[in-house]
């Protein structure tokens, strides 16, 4: 006979954070038997608040749970992390809660991962109720209407340029749709490829996506998220350790996803991004420069990206919506509005077949520039010789700036819908090591930005 969910719970573990252990992980083990096939838990805990870093002055748990297989970082035994999301987690042989992995349970020491992301003054309190064999049924899954609708935009104004939106969240951690319904959704902003990076994920999008028949591609990745700031890795299956927020830790996690071949990015490095606070780990290959709209403090981001070239280096500026909710239509000028996907839209050169692969070596190459919109000002820069070429489409009225090592270089209105400008590098400062473009509405805001072009002081030498 089933039982059900309220049963009595079969165990329960408690236990508490003092204030001086915010931000620290505890594995909290627990035996399953012989003979389940599902197990549900249910977590309590006092003066729960919002995870929104911008909230303080209570508790935030985060939760995840690691199988019989073990707790190693990589390791198989990880079913999955919901972060504060969810409190109430089935896990089952034929299905799972998201974002945690179906899968029949094994017999053996189980391990509910506790995160005290925020522990307010009265310390934090939690319960865990283990259920066995409750007999939950598969809740119904919400079906897309799986049609492809394209929105028009403008098309691109230089042959092999693709628009896309690489940062967004599903139901595989804290967003509110399925990988199927961002994908009708980027095919109706008129994205080219979208990407999936959930928070420390278990369960890989490839698979539960629309794909081929003109269908937006898919760059899967994951969002690796420490107490320490955020990183992404893209083009690889497996997850990387988000449980050491020290700076030793952070490497290793960055060092697994580059041995895996992924493309690794620094996420949103400004207040409350949550901010990046490991600027010595060295590998990563780009910077989030443009984390949603503009205006929520992406200038430190930009900053951070400058001052890295200013040092020689040449990370990729990325950009993305991180986007955890479709349908809402947002407003740039509140400061609490939430993402929209596309925006910004991250652009990049693939000269053959647009796969997820190539539009990791288009980031590789550095071929991309930033948009505010799918529909936003497009900006190609590149040197030939002795003379830099900016072609500008859809930004009549906006300024062109030429950014480089002291800052704003050079300066341009653009006259037209479409028009290219030839500035000659000796009209710039001499020894410049690197210059770059912005294009900026009459307000202030920026509307586009390009990638940085490498001149290592050759400015006037040639
Ligand atoms: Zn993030």
């Amino acid at each position: 006979m089933r039982r059900v969910a309220r049963q009595q719970p079969d165990l329960e573990l408690a236990g508490r954070f003092e204030p001086d252990e915010q931000q620290t992980f505890r594995h909290v083990p627990f035996t399953v038997p012989e003979g389940v096939d599902q197990l549900h838990l249910h977590i309590t805990y006092n003066d729960q608040i919002d995870s929104n870093p911008l909230h303080f002055g209570g508790n935030t748990l985060d939760v995840g749970l690691f199988d019989q297989r073990g707790t190693a970082a990589g390791g198989p035994g990880f079913r999955g992390w919901s972060g504060s999301n969810k409190l109430d987690l089935t896990i089952g042989r034929d299905w799972s809660t998201p974002p945690y992995r179906a899968g029949a349970p094994g017999r053996g020491e189980w391990n509910v991962l506790l995160g005290a992301y925020k522990v307010g003054p009265n310390g934090l309190e939690y319960r865990v109720e283990v259920r066995f064999n409750p007999g939950i049924p598969a809740p119904s899954q919400p079906q897309p209407n799986g049609r492809l609708v394209r929105a028009k935009v403008p098309p691109a104004a230089e042959p092999g340029w693709y628009r896309g939106d690489l940062h967004n969240h599903t139901i595989y951690s804290d967003g509110g749709s399925t990988p199927a319904a961002l994908a009708v959704a980027a095919a109706e902003e008129g994205l080219d490829f979208y990407g999936i990076t959930d928070h420390n994920r278990a369960q890989s999008p490839v698979g539960l996506v629309p794909e081929g028949d003109g269908w937006p591609v898919l760059v899967p990745g994951v969002e690796v998220t420490t107490y320490a700031g955020h990183f992404n890795v893209w083009g690889t299956d497996a997850w990387y350790d988000f449980r050491e927020p020290t700076e030793a830790g952070i490497q290793r996690a960055m060092d697994a996803g580059l041995a895996d071949g992924g493309f690794v990015s620094i996420n949103h490095p400004k207040p409350f991004g949550p901010p990046w606070e490991f600027p010595q780990v060295t590998g990563f290959m780009g910077v989030e420069v443009w984390n949603g709209w503009w205006g929520r403090i992406n200038n430190v981001s930009l900053a951070w990206w400058d001052e890295r070239l200013r040092r020689g280096e040449r990370p990729t500026p990325l950009a993305g919506s991180d986007m955890h909710r479709l349908g809402i239509v947002g407003d740039p000028d509140d400061p609490l509005t939430p993402a929209r996907l596309g925006r910004p839209a991250l652009w990049v050169h693939v000269p053959g077949e647009l796969t997820a692969g190539t539009i990791l070596d288009a980031l590789r190459a550095g071929e991309c520039f930033i948009s505010e919109s799918p529909s936003g000002p497009q900006l190609y820069v590149t040197r030939s010789g002795d003379m830099l070429r900016v072609h500008v489409a859809d930004a009549r009225g906006d300024a062109l700036l030429l950014i480089g090592d002291p800052g704003c270089v050079a300066a341009r209105p653009i006259t037209g819908d479409d028009c290219t400008l030839a500035i000659a590098l000796s009209e710039l400062p001499a020894d410049l090591t690197y210059v770059r473009a912005e294009l900026h509405h009459p307000t202030g805001a920026i509307r586009a930005l390009s990638n940085a072009i490498a001149l290592n002081g050759s400015t006037h030498s040639r």
